[in-house]
């Protein structure tokens, strides 16, 4: 039996896989190509290969953490905050907890991220992503597994702990997902001022620049 489970589990993993690859590729490939930051790079660029076998890591690594943490982790957990206090959060408007969960992890991430950059040990492994020449789509998800592990987890644990019910936290996941891949893509959307509001590659990727120049 357990066979047989484990099979059409990496099964179900391949599928999801290759639907989500199909996405990102049918949403970032046409803009691109539209409205490219860089016209002159092709969509096979060096070190394709290597960030695509990033991404298939970062699915493998993603499903195994979140079945793990769901299987084990979540009686721990739970006992860290008193249950009525959880339930109080759970029951509010949704869109209450959308905004809770969004500032909540906007300021955890912001934070987090600094220390990435300047505490040694975190830096070891946060500089893997910042060894990506060539940004894009899929060069988002170059990343060392324990930085990704780092990143999901500051992300998403405390608003887990704090007893948002995990659909809200799942539609965040979803669109933050989404919108990291954006930041990398080479994309330069005539968005104006719109763009301070969802963020923009253009900041990004002088992140990426500036880190990789100051690394050398
Ligand atoms: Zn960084
Ligand atoms: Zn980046």
């Amino acid at each position: 039996m357990i066979p047989q489970l484990l099979i059409s589990e990496f099964g179900n993993l391949a599928i999801a896989t290759g639907l989500s690859i199909l996405f990102l590729i049918l949403v970032f490939l046409p803009m691109e190509k539209v409205f490219p930051a860089k016209a002159k790079q092709r969509f096979f660029r060096p070190s394709w290969i290597l960030d695509m076998c990033f991404l298939l890591g970062q699915y493998i690594l993603w499903a195994g953490l979140v079945l793990w943490a769901l299987n084990h982790f979540d009686y721990w957990l739970f006992t860290v905050i008193p249950q009525n206090f959880r339930d109080a959060v759970a029951t509010q408007w949704w869109w209450i907890q959308a905004i809770e969960v969004v500032v909540l992890s906007d300021f955890l991430i912001y934070w987090g991220h600094r220390l990435q950059h300047n505490v040694p040990f975190l830096w070891r492994f946060h500089k893997v992503h910042h060894s990506a020449e060539h940004l894009d789509w899929l060069a988002a998800h170059r990343e060392h597994p324990l930085d990704s592990i780092y990143t999901i987890g500051i992300i998403n644990l405390p608003a887990f702990v704090l007893g948002f019910p995990l659909e809200t936290i799942a539609g965040l996941i979803a669109f933050r997902g989404i919108w990291a891949i954006y930041i990398h893509s080479n994309v330069r959307l005539p968005l104006g001022p719109l763009r301070m509001l969802i963020g923009s590659p253009e900041l990004h990727h002088w992140h990426h620049d500036l880190d990789r120049h100051a690394d050398n």
